[in-house]
């Protein structure tokens, strides 16, 4: 991947049954709400260390809720 670009993971809420693979596989990218439903955590920008995670994750997702998509980097 070009240094002018991030990856971000994204969870489609309407998709998401709360089964909580993602969240077991990569605790530090996703949380839990009150129902079981996972969410990003923060912007949801994926760090270099946590690509491999997000994409097991994504993985292992039945639902197919957890999506990455590569976007332009901010400037700094
Ligand atoms: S694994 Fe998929 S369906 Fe389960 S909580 Fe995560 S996003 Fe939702």
């Amino acid at each position: 991947m070009s240094e002018n670009r991030v990856l971000i993971v994204k969870i489609d809420p309407e998709k998401c049954q709360g089964h909580a693979r993602c969240h077991a596989l990569a605790t530090e990218l996703f949380e839990l709400d009150e129902f079981g439903n996972a969410r990003v955590r923060g912007s949801g920008q994926i760090p270099p260390s946590l690509e491999d995670q997000a994409w097991i994750a994504r993985a292992n997702c039945p639902e197919l809720a957890v999506e990455i998509v590569e976007q332009a980097k901010a400037p700094d």
